[in-house]
């Protein structure tokens, strides 16, 4: 590609609706465009980034044994309905009317039409394993779309879904693609590490998320540095610690004045000196529209991922003030769980043995001291309902925990059948049974993979893309173009050269000061530029610049040769 030829409109300053570095630099770099909130253009350059980070994917794919399919995107409302995700999945659907006025829903995801499609194709365990994927737009309905391709209304995903005649060789199928996932990411030269992940309402039985980490990522990872344990913070486990001030012995409850302290932190002030672990902090939510009570220790903050789990639902919400005083009778400042019968009470595990803890009274100005939870109140249901914290213990190994932040690329999900028992998608099995396939599936953002990477790799100057998915591999960049110019057909000769032997080349071929067409490859970020300059070329040499890395001098004829052992290294290593 000749530079004067395309389009690459790179801008000086970011716009200002971007807010992270990434984003500024899809658009700085002229690579995407806004249509609107969410929804983005790719540009030429672009494109040919996105076409790369996909390539990458489906030969993993491949690899891994999956049959690439292409999927409807606009989807019949009664598929979900069958799945029973109708309603829960409402608030991500874009739905659409035909003429008819029939609905339609456009495709946030594809468990049911993969599901309904191998209910159709695969009858015997013969058939079996299959996994399937595709490279398709999804369209959902965020709340905030934000940050670029990050968080978009439409996205490019690579999902893929396995069907196997048992759990076990359901395993096997998630190894395969999990394996694969960690290939992927190395070779479009990002690092991502899987951390285990929440499995939600959707019925899974386990799952892990690949992990970016950065500074502007949307999710919370738990971490160990010692034996590697890694979760999301939906879904992180510590130590259940028990704090060596807890009450030992049991006495009789009773009632006390405390006048002004409705707070936690109050409570725990003179003139009452109730420490934050000796109280229980009662939090009223309303589930389907019906109050139930949850008691977590007052040093502990409620994980409502997990409460998502306990409830076996995700229809929850903080109760009103007026709720509260409806179902409890008080206002919130003393609410309490001792005496309660009507109401579902959930507490958190590491409650279950305390004694001579403080709640409210459920009356203004009034606690009660000396409950010994498991005595004085009747709990529900124990859950581990805990937000995990910096410096608790790490279940697996008790050193302490770490928290950083990172960005989800990947998914890979253990679903059991539950969406083969709805959808139908039986096999008989050697005996001559009708069995449930066992299922997994597996997402990629591929959009959002592209962004991560240059989220994980730019400097002050531009993006410094990996060589595997740059969308010009080396930029040839002549001093002076003036037309017979010796610069310009030096550089003519490496172009064609270079494209002759498979390397991607783009020939910077404006009539634009150095100074100018150097920043405009930094910004875009080709990993190898040879500038060909009147001062070097008098000396028979040209200077290999390596974006993000060291200058070199090389004479002419063997310029061509060495960006090539560049370029064989550099892959070579991304390859792993
Ligand atoms: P998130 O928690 O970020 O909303 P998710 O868990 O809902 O994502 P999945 O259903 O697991 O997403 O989808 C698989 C992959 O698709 C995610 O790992 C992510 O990389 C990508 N993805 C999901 N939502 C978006 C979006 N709105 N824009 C771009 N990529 C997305
Ligand atoms: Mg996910």
């Amino acid at each position: 590609m000749k530079w004067s030829q395309a389009l690459i409109p790179t801008l000086k300053e970011s716009p200002a609706e971007a807010e992270i570095a990434s984003h500024k630099l899809l658009l700085r770099a002229g690579l995407i465009r806004k249509l609107a909130g969410g929804l983005y253009t790719f540009m030429p350059l672009g494109l040919r980034v996105l076409r790369k980070v996909e390539r990458i994917i489906r030969e993993e794919m491949d690899r891994a044994g999956a049959l690439e399919v292409l999927m409807p995107a606009l989807q019949p409302p009664e598929i979900w309905q069958q799945s029973g995700r109708y309603e829960t999945a409402q608030d991500v659907f874009y739905k659409v009317r035909d003429r008819a006025k029939k609905e339609w829903i456009l495709g946030p995801t594809h468990e049911e039409v993969i599901t309904t499609l191998v209910a159709g194709e695969l009858s015997s365990y013969r058939q079996l394993p299959k996994s399937f994927y595709q490279v398709q737009t999804k369209f959902r309905d965020e709340i905030r779309p934000r940050f670029g391709l990050m968080r978009a209304k439409e996205f490019i995903m690579k999902d893929a879904y396995s069907f196997d005649s048992s759990d076990e060789a359901s395993q096997v199928s998630y190894q395969k693609m999990y394996d694969a996932y960690t290939r992927i990411f190395q070779r479009c030269g990002l690092q991502a590490f899987p951390v285990e992940a929440d499995t939600g309402v959707m019925g899974g039985k386990f799952s892990h998320e690949f992990m970016v980490p950065a500074e502007t990522g949307e999710n919370e990872v738990v971490y160990c540095e010692a034996c590697n344990y890694a979760a999301n913070i939906e879904k992180a486990t510590s130590r259940h610690m028990m704090h060596s001030d807890l009450g030992e012995t049991e006495q009789a409850i009773e009632k006390f004045a405390t006048p002004g302290a409705g707070k936690i932190e109050a409570l725990a002030k003179e003139p009452f000196n109730v420490p934050a672990h000796r109280q229980i902090k009662t939090l009223v939510y309303m589930v389907e529209d019906k109050p139930v009570l949850i008691l977590m220790r007052g040093d502990h903050k409620l994980n409502e991922s997990k409460l998502t789990g306990t409830l076996g639902t995700a229809t929850f919400r903080a109760a009103t003030g007026e709720e509260i005083v409806e179902s409890l009778k008080t206002r919130p400042g003393s609410l309490g769980a001792v005496g309660v019968k009507d109401i579902p009470i959930y507490a958190d595990e590491t409650l279950r043995e305390t004694k001579q803890m403080t709640t409210g009274a459920n009356e203004d100005g009034f606690h009660i001291r000396n409950v010994s939870v498991s005595r004085d109140i009747e709990v529900k249901q124990w859950a581990d309902l805990r937000l995990a914290q910096v410096g608790e213990e790490c279940s697996k190994c008790g050193q302490p925990l770490k928290i950083r932040r990172a960005i989800e690329v990947g998914h890979v999900f253990k679903l059991g059948t539950k969406y083969s028992i709805a959808m139908n998608a039986l096999f008989l099995d050697e005996a001559g049974n009708r069995q449930p396939a066992v299922m997994g599936c597996y997402g990629i953002g591929v959009t959002r993979t592209m962004q991560a990477i240059i989220e994980q790799l730019n400097d002050k100057d531009g993006i410094i893309w990996p060589l595997s998915v740059a969308p010009y591999q080396v930029c040839i960049t002549p001093l002076n173009v003036a037309s017979g110019a010796p610069t310009l057909s030096v550089a003519e000769k490496f172009y064609s050269e270079l494209n002759a032997a498979g390397v991607e080349s783009i020939l910077d071929d404006r009539d634009e000061r150095p100074g100018v067409k150097f920043k405009d490859s930094e910004l875009v970020g080709f990993p190898i530029r040879i500038n060909v300059g009147e001062k070097s070329l008098a000396n028979g040499e040209v200077e290999i610049k390596v974006r993000g890395g060291e200058m070199i001098l090389v004479k002419v004829e063997e310029a061509v040769e060495k960006v090539r052992e560049i370029v064989r290294e550099k892959l070579a290593n991304l390859a792993g």
